[in-house]
């Protein structure tokens, strides 16, 4: 057999047989040594720290107890039925609850044996409790072996099925112990010493040993730092390798020129001073694009912030240096309301706009085809309908993308095809992304941000009521509207339960339709399933202001601008995730008047969607709004996490582990500064690790 190493398939370790290997790759996806080595202990019993029960306080975080179970008994019936124990040491006792796998507790846990108990403490019925402790058998001093005298001992997350077979917490610290044993002084070292030296980091090698038997809190620090530095450092690697092949590989158009377009705009047709963080987002544009490297640059910016205008400067540029720019937004209603705001903008004879969405008619597309092509439209804005093929453009520039999340990386790369150089792309998003998630989704991004909204902006506002407070919220409404202002009502339609969402939606509607009768009221409807056409004529109706109250799903959720409208209710707020809530509070405010957006919601709610709703009472800022949303659901919902590595971190934690993201970015920024193509002996590591994965395209033919 070859050597064992990280590679060798699980089966091969001492003491996991053919039944306990399918186990293990069943349960924990464990198949190799390698992925054993990596299923690390969620924490450790300090050995050093236990609790007395008479010293425990029911508002401690948790307990760590040694003492005897000395009871355990089923009581209830149905659903009131449980588990109880009662568990006791030399200073008192304490009654301990589970409500769930029962029968596999009672069958394990044995009445008279000891235990380390670890829970947090609750006081029920003024009587101490701990409901579901983890519950370890106490080993005696004697009994330690494998662990030598290590004080902090690793607890390991199992599950039923594994522990049936002997592999709970214990058992697997047993097989990593033989596993360490086996390879640990053959697991290779990532990273090259000049970066261990100069980060202060552990050895491989140590780092594996100290995440599983520290000696002390001291090692299992070091170690879980040098772990985290890891996994965000590839990921950085990759990332970046990425966008230092870009601006190797491909060389951009040069905006040399500030001219005509640009400087009669700035200063005859901006209606309003741009803010200080839009002028350095212009700036940054204009540094990017005479550079001749091509531009990728992401601009953040929560909602109103003013993006668009910014985007328009940036097509203006290009135009003044000879080249066409497209606009292009994820819906029909958004690219023409990007269309008319910017010939508004523009006036009629600063340059060429035209409008391309799926709807166009032939004509009119053959029209701006040839128009296209022979060079005398300036400004392309559209949806989709730009990507297709048939669209080609004489010379394009500059590709704006509005609205980022909603476009794959494949139609990204489309639009860079349209032209032999590729054009400089600057992509928007209303979604505040907390910085850490943003250098890893967009690490191959440049990252632009507005933080600032236009003076003169009256914050928005935001209340939560429950259904009993219905009738307030309809007369806040009529308060509104007899003011002359116009009110978004919005309900969830959530795919999985649409056909219940319509019904809610339908049971508002006539609620509204009694409450705001016609001919004094007028409300548009919006939802997902109605054909483009009447959701245009709907929105229309009141862009316009023909129509007070436009009643929506989540379609409104993007971009759509009436600065008339003041008032945004929610109706069952708690089951909107919080960036949803931020984008449609996004859609009033946007006028010189007090805006508000009512929250409405059941009275019953989980502490998560308190949280949320009371997030959103307190804040403004989408940031601030987005790094609870982390906290609160992991990257993993955040859109692009998927692709991005960020979901097989084991130990980075994105909203913890900011500072430590940024030092190893600034690393992987300075190694690919030096040396670009990995070519110095000492990033031989880095290049073999890219290369080992296929990530390594072509390195010769840059070199
Ligand atoms: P978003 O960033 O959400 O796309 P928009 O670009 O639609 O925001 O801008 C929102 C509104 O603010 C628009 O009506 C726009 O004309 C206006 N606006 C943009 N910049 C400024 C500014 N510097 N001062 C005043 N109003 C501005
Ligand atoms: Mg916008």
């Amino acid at each position: 057999m070859a050597e064992l190493s990280v590679l060798t398939p699980i089966e091969y370790l001492k003491g996991v047989g053919p039944a306990r290997a399918e186990l293990l790759k069943q349960e924990l996806s464990v198949f190799t040594f390698g992925d054993l080595l990596r299923h690390y202990p969620f924490r450790y019993i300090d050995r050093t720290h236990f609790h007395r029960i008479a010293e425990v306080q029911p508002e401690m975080e948790a307990v760590q107890i040694i003492g005897r179970l000395t009871h355990l008994e089923e009581v209830g019936e149905r659903r009131s039925r449980r588990l109880v124990g009662q568990f006791v040491d030399e200073t008192g006792q304490v009654e301990l609850v589970w409500f769930q796998s029962i029968a596999w507790l009672k069958k394990n846990l044995i009445v008279g044996a000891a235990y380390v108990l670890f829970g947090k403490p609750t006081l029920f019925n003024a009587q101490l409790s701990i409901t579901h402790p983890e519950m370890e058998r106490y080993q005696s001093q004697a009994a330690k072996g494998i662990t030598g005298n290590a004080s902090l001992q690793p607890v390991y997350s199992s599950t039923e099925k594994l522990k049936k077979s002997g592999l709970d917490s214990r058992g697997l610290q047993k097989l990593t112990a033989l596993l360490l044993e086996a390879i640990g002084s053959k697991i290779e070292e990532e990273l090259p010493d000049y970066i261990l030296v100069k980060h202060q980091l552990v050895g491989m090698q140590q780092a594996c040993r100290g995440i599983h038997f520290p000696q002390n809190q001291q090692e299992l620090a070091q170690a879980v730092r040098r772990l985290k530095f890891d996994e965000l450092f590839f990921i950085q690697l990759k990332l970046l390798k990425n966008k230092m092949l870009q601006t190797v590989r491909f060389k951009g158009h040069r905006f040399e020129e500030v001219g005509r377009h640009f400087n009669t705009f700035y200063s005859e047709h901006l209606p309003f001073e741009l803010t200080e963080a839009q002028k350095r987002v212009v700036r940054e544009i204009r540094r990017d694009t005479v550079t001749g490297a091509q531009m990728n640059r992401l601009i953040q910016g929560d909602v109103g912030s003013g993006k668009t205008v910014v985007a328009l400067m940036s097509m203006l540029l290009a135009v003044d240096n000879g080249f066409q720019a497209c606009l292009m937004a994820p819906t029909e209603i958004l690219a023409q309301q990007h269309f008319r705001g910017i010939q508004k903008l523009l006036g009629s004879d600063l340059a060429t706009v035209q409008l391309l969405t799926g709807s166009t008619s032939k004509r009119d597309r053959r029209v701006i085809h040839s128009q296209l092509e022979d060079g005398s439209l300036d400004i392309l804005i559209g949806t989709h309908a730009l990507i297709e093929d048939t669209v080609k453009f004489g010379n394009l520039g500059l590709v704006v993308i509005d609205e980022q999340h909603r476009f794959g990386v494949e139609q990204r790369a489309k639009l860079w095809r349209k032209n032999h150089i590729p054009p400089h792309m600057l992509v928007m998003t209303a979604t505040p992304i907390p910085r850490t998630l943003a250098m890893t989704l967009y690490g191959d991004l440049d990252i632009s941000v507005i933080d600032e909204l236009p003076a003169g902006r009256k914050p928005i506002k935001t209340m939560h009521l429950y259904e009993s407070s219905r009738l307030r919220m309809f007369g806040f409404m009529k308060d509104e509207i007899a003011k002359g202002r116009q009110v978004y009502v919005v309900y969830p339609l959530i795919k999985e339960s649409e056909k219940m969402d319509l019904l809610y939606l339908e049971a508002g509607l006539e609620a509204l339709a009694d409450e705001f009768p016609k001919p004094q009221y007028q409300i548009s409807i919006v939802h997902g399933q109605m054909p483009v056409k009447d959701k245009d004529f709907e929105m229309q109706r009141f862009v316009k202001g023909e129509t007070q109250i436009m009643v929506a799903t989540t379609v409104i959720e993007v971009g759509v601008d009436v600065p008339n409208a003041t008032v945004m209710v929610i109706e069952n707020a708690e089951r909107f995730g919080l960036s949803q809530l931020h984008q449609l509070r996004g859609r009033v405010g946007r006028g010189g008047e007090q805006s508000y957006c009512i929250l409405m919601s059941g009275n019953k709610l989980g502490a998560d969607s308190k949280l949320r709703l009371d997030t959103m009472v307190r804040t403004n800022d989408g940031f601030e709004i987005a790094e609870v949303d982390l906290q609160l659901r992991g990257p993993g919902d955040i859109a692009g996490t998927q692709q991005s590595g960020v979901l097989d971190l084991k130990l980075a934690d994105l909203s913890k582990d900011q500072a430590l993201l940024t030092e190893v970015r600034n690393e992987v920024i300075s190694i690919f500064t030096e040396d670009p193509v990995l070519g110095k002996a000492q990033n031989q590591l880095l290049r073999q690790y890219l290369q080992q994965r296929n990530l390594g395209i072509s390195w010769e033919k840059i070199s």
